[in-house]
């Protein structure tokens, strides 16, 4: 991963903001811009110089680790030397912070710690977020990770479908998919598995439970696994044994309204208009009202990222975004359906990241 790039990037991005320095506090930001992996670390960046702070159990870690900035181990909290530092350099009058991962607490600390002819106005909140805007586009190194992520989670999938049976835990499923997946390189999952049976299925976010497979009804599995920082997530639903006519035609209901989506995903887009394309089919069919949450949603080192696919969006697709297409009807206390892809905008369209295939499985 180019991080110096990145930080270049940034820079001219800080530059056209009239921006002389920046704090970057969230960590995945801080792991974009440095490749710095630790769970406690600030990045401080002005026009000239970058520098990330962290403790004394990084300094191995760090090292290896940061090419793109200069490492300084410090015993207090990192933000607070971030914010030092920054004050003291030269032309650096005031720096930007991005208030949605700061807390009222963290700024008052954050503010307390500097001089005191700093402490009114040094710290300012940046109305638009710098880095979180840089890592929407992802780049060659991130598609590929990202592609082989989705893979990954492919190979589970169909790994899975030859253990489950009636009967069985959801939560043996769950586990067995983790465990395969940590044997395959994985570095963790990106979210508690969901594994949703019969009327669980009907929960959006159920995740694996004791409750039992059913004899007969869905199943939906909804997962992902992290690879070399990068969250990857699909979800499948399958069917116990026969579905009725009404489950068939609900399941492909949301097929439909799944690639309808996916096939809208251009570049230049807009994300509502990619909503409407799911929406639209599951009007149709008169399923709107169990549709009961947006389209999708960027992902990429998190697993939820800019862009939002939801109704009414006006944000844009670009090339090199990672998006999810992930439609859902949900009747409580009966049934639930998603099927979800990821899919990364191109020139030329979307292009699947996740060929797990969607016909409609009966186990
Ligand atoms: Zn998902
Ligand atoms: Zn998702």
């Amino acid at each position: 991963m180019d991080h110096l790039r990145r930080i270049g990037q940034l820079r001219r991005r800080m530059t056209r903001a009239g921006l002389p320095g920046l704090l970057v506090t969230h960590l995945p930001d801080v792991r974009y811009l440095s490749g710095f992996t630790g769970s406690s670390a600030a990045l401080a960046v002005t026009r000239r110089a970058a520098r990330l702070f962290t403790d004394g159990r990084y300094t191995t870690q760090a090292a290896e680790e940061v090419a793109s900035a200069k490492v300084q181990i410090v015993t207090g909290p990192p933000a607070v030397a971030a914010v030092q530092w920054l004050a003291v350099q030269s032309g650096v009058i005031f720096a930007g912070f991005d208030p949605v991962y700061t807390t009222v607490a963290e700024h008052a600390r954050l503010r307390a710690a500097l001089p005191t002819a700093h402490r009114r106005g040094f710290l300012s909140a940046l109305p638009a977020p710098l880095v979180e805007t840089l890592r929407l586009v992802k780049d060659e190194d991130e598609l590929t990770v990202m592609i082989e992520a989705a893979l990954l989670g492919c190979s589970l999938f169909e790994h899975v479908l030859g253990i489950i049976r009636p009967g069985i835990p959801e939560v043996e499923v769950a586990a067995e998919l983790e465990h395969r997946a940590r044997l395959l390189g994985a570095e963790g999952m990106s979210f508690d598995t969901i594994v949703a049976s019969g009327p669980r299925s009907a929960l959006p976010h159920g995740h694996a439970t004791l409750a039992r497979l059913p004899r007969r009804g869905f199943l939906t599995l909804d997962f992902g696994i992290i690879l070399k920082g990068y969250c990857s997530d699909m979800t499948r639903t399958v069917h116990l044994g026969a579905p009725t006519a009404k489950e068939r035609a609900a399941y492909h209901a949301v097929l439909e309204a799944q690639e309808a989506a996916v096939a809208a995903v251009t570049d230049g887009a807009r994300c509502g208009d990619v909503d409407e394309a799911a929406r639209g089919v599951l009007r149709k069919a008169g399923l709107a009202d169990a549709f009961t949450h947006s389209t999708g949603h960027g992902v990429g080192l998190e697993i939820h990222e800019s862009p939002r696919i939801g109704a009414g969006q006006a944000t844009r697709l670009r090339s090199g975004m990672v998006v999810t297409i992930e439609p859902g009807v949900y009747f409580p206390g009966r049934f639930g359906i998603r099927i979800e892809d990821m899919v990364a905008v191109t020139r030329t369209g979307g292009q699947v990241l996740t060929p797990a295939p969607k016909a409609l499985v009966e186990l």
